[in-house]
């Protein structure tokens, strides 16, 4: 008998520390965007909640699920003051990252203290991350919470600006308060996506007042019942290019304004990011090759990326055509087509294939503007 009870108790013990869950299922995907030079490039989702707000999921499941979708760093921000399960689990605004961190260590993990200060609008939500307390933001003043936060050293962003609830006459405002929160330096970021939406006035405004980038999920449920990510589906993320995989370089780097958005096949941010990371993506296999009258060549362009770029032709050359529209596949070589036009040119010449990536936004509605580099000799 005191067999069987070891036996049972072991068999506890192997389920609740996850050690007899199928390997296969406890996997992470790894999410290919290249480092910059001089970064690496984290994947990140600031804007999470759980069961100690109005979310569906136990704080240890966020960080499982991060893990899993190849995320660097996540934050868990319970609303303070909305807590529709407060009569079974109390309050306790510091709980869920408490909860959270053991699996976050394990996991290897950078697990990010914050809170969502939820009020109307102005000036709408504002989370807060890096702190060290959350409890002393719960306090009836909207600027004593951002206060309190920003005495712990915390970042602190807009949360999605052009959400239905709080615009007016379908209009996406930038309140008084919002000048204020800036120039008290207690405004430092902005979510340019939410969960699926983009922004573009939120996009103009990050640009205009210096703000960081975010592009965040505000996850409720189940990572799995809003984003199909074993179909190739993913959370928005925010992209931090820090110097190292630390919490103090991720928040130099937060600081610095070292971001961008990514959500669904788009990428928002600074041209600064967003050129390099294209160039780190992709690879010119035969960029160097003779070319005979109107003969055809087919160059090969391997995509390391997870993005699908989208180029579009923004410009003509005398010697060569090249396609009007191409895709570089996740993950693939793609052909380009490159035919000589039969000029008199002859000897080395550098080509550089003028192209935007129409789902690379540097700005709302600016594409990122590219070269495809050639080195072709020609003979007529
Ligand atoms: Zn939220």
């Amino acid at each position: 008998m005191k067999t069987v009870f070891a036996c049972l108790a072991l068999l506890g013990c192997a389920i609740l520390s996850g050690s007899a869950r199928d390997p296969v299922t406890r996997a992470r995907t790894p999410v290919h965007i290249p480092d910059l030079p001089g970064y690496v490039t984290l994947k990140c989702d600031f804007h999470t909640h759980t069961v100690f707000s109005d979310g569906l999921v136990w704080p240890t499941v966020r960080a499982e699920e991060a893990w899993r979708e190849g995320l660097d760093a996540l934050a868990i921000t319970d609303h303070l003051e909305y807590l529709p399960h407060k009569a079974d689990l109390g309050t306790n605004h510091n709980r869920a990252h408490d909860l959270a961190r053991t699996n976050a260590n394990d996991l290897d993990l950078l697990l990010v203290r914050g809170s969502e200060i939820t009020r109307k609008m102005p000036p709408g939500h504002l989370n807060a991350i890096f702190l060290t307390n959350s409890t002393l933001l719960a306090v009836s003043n909207w600027q004593d919470s951002v206060q309190a936060a920003v005495g712990q050293g915390a970042f602190v962003f807009w949360n999605h600006p052009g959400w239905e609830a709080q615009i007016t006459n379908n209009r996406v405002l930038w309140y008084p308060e919002h000048t204020a929160l800036l120039e008290q330096g207690q405004l430092h970021g902005i979510e340019v996506v939410n969960s699926r939406d983009y922004y573009p006035e939120a996009h103009r405004w990050a640009i205009e007042h210096k703000l960081a980038l975010f592009a965040n999920s505000d996850i409720h449920n189940p990572l799995n019942l809003d984003y199909h990510v074993h179909n190739g589906d993913h959370r928005p993320m925010t992209l931090v290019f820090a110097r190292k995989r630390t919490p103090e370089s991720l928040r130099e780097a937060l600081f610095a304004r070292r971001t961008a958005a990514y959500s669904g096949s788009r990428l928002v941010g600074d041209e600064a990011f967003l050129h390099p990371l294209f160039t780190q993506s992709i690879q010119i296999k035969n960029a160097r090759f003779p070319l005979k009258g109107r003969q055809r060549v087919f160059v090969q362009i391997l995509n390391n990326s997870d993005i699908p770029y989208e180029l579009e032709r923004a410009g003509e050359l005398d010697t060569v055509t090249f396609p009007k529209e191409l895709t570089l596949a996740p993950g693939k070589y793609v052909l380009l087509e490159v035919k000589g036009k039969g000029t008199k040119t002859k000897g080395k010449k550098s080509l550089a294939l003028p192209y935007k990536v129409a789902n690379l936004l540097i700005a709302p509605e600016t594409p990122l503007a590219i070269t495809l580099d050639l080195e072709v000799t020609f003979t007529p």
